[in-house]
C-alpha cells in the first residue's frame, strides 16, 4: 500500500489543532502508521526543504518550521499521498476548499498548518528523512 509523509507544523501544534487534525487522516480511512513530535533543527528543516532553496520564502519558511515542535506522520492506505493532499486544501488557506485541513486550521499561506509530500518519490525521501522502518507500523 501507498504511505505518505504528514508534517503537523508549529502553528497548529501550537494553537491545540494536533488531534482534530489527526482525526481527519483516521476518519478518512488513512491509516497512522508511525508518529512522532520533535523540534526541527535549522540544517534538518533545510534539508527537507532543500527543493526550496533558490525560493524568496525559503528562509522564512525555514525560520517557520523551527519555531516550535512539529508532529509528523506516515499515513498509509490506498492513493495515500492524494488523498491527504485533498484532505489538506490548497497552499494558500484563502484558496483551500472549505472543510479541508488548510481552510479550518491555516492562517495564512507561510503558516499554513500541514505539509504533505506531494508525488510518491518525495514521500519516499521524506518518510526516510524522519523515519527508521523499524519505526513504521
Ligand atoms: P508543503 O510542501 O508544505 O506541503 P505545498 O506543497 O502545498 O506545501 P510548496 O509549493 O511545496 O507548497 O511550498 C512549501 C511551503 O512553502 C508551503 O507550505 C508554504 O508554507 C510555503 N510557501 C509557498 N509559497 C509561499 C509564498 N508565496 N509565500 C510564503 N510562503 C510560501
Ligand atoms: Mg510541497
Amino acid at each position: 500500500v501507498e504511505q505518505t509523509l504528514s508534517i503537523i507544523k508549529p502553528d497548529a501544534v501550537g494553537n491545540h489543532h494536533i488531534g482534530a487534525i489527526i482525526q481527519r487522516f483516521e476518519e478518512s480511512g488513512l491509516k497512522i502508521a508511525a508518529l512522532k513530535m520533535l523540534q526541527l533543527s535549522r540544517e534538518q528543516a533545510e534539508g527537507f526543504y532543500a527543493e526550496h532553496s533558490e525560493r524568496p520564502f525559503f528562509t522564512s519558511l525555514v525560520e517557520f518550521m523551527i519555531s516550535g515542535p512539529v508532529c509528523v506522520q506516515v499515513l498509509q492506505g490506498e492513493s495515500a499521498v492524494a488523498r491527504n493532499r485533498e484532505l489538506m486544501g490548497a497552499t494558500n488557506p484563502e484558496e483551500a476548499a472549505p472543510g479541508t485541513i488548510r481552510a479550518d486550521f491555516a492562517t495564512a499561506v507561510s503558516a499554513n498548518a500541514v505539509h504533505g509530500s506531494d508525488s510518491q518519490a518525495s514521500a519516499r525521501r521524506e518518510i526516510d528523512y524522519f523515519f527508521a522502518a523499524d519505526e513504521i507500523y
